[in-house]
């Protein structure tokens, strides 16, 4: 349990952290603000990510998210739900880009078989495989 720092990058800064712990399986919640965010949909017809800004302070309602590795590294899986001064609320995949004004985060590491992220045909996102 800890905190992220001022200025830091959300996605970055996690990822960070478990690559310092040696946090290879897990879950995480966090909480704050951020400066803005970059935030991406799937689109499942197109099959890529659309990735979108949100260029204003905002709270961090929620974010959660999950550990696991691929290509031999912890990867940081985020959804992040947003808030601003009207309490209007904006949400979607978590993208590098995002600064952080202020980040509480909770990480749960998980023990056992570690789960390996690769590219999945039937959807084209990245998906976890056992061994
Ligand atoms: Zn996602």
């Amino acid at each position: 349990m800890g905190r992220l720092p001022h200025k830091g990058d959300l996605l970055k800064s996690i990822e960070g952290l478990c690559q310092e712990n040696g946090i290879t399986l897990g879950v995480f919640i966090a909480l704050g603000a951020v400066k803005s965010a970059r935030l991406a949909y799937y689109d499942q017809e197109s099959r890529e990510y659309r990735g979108f800004a949100v260029d204003e302070p905002m709270e961090m309602v929620s974010c959660t998210g999950n550990i696991s590795l691929r290509d031999g590294q912890p990867i940081v899986h985020a959804h992040l739900a947003l808030s601003d001064g009207k309490g209007r609320t904006i949400s979607g995949h978590l993208m590098p880009g995002t600064p952080i004004f202020a980040c509480e985060i909770f990480i749960q590491e998980l023990l056992g078989e570690p789960l390996v992220r690769r590219h999945d045909e039937e959807t084209g996102v990245p998906l976890w495989w056992r061994g």
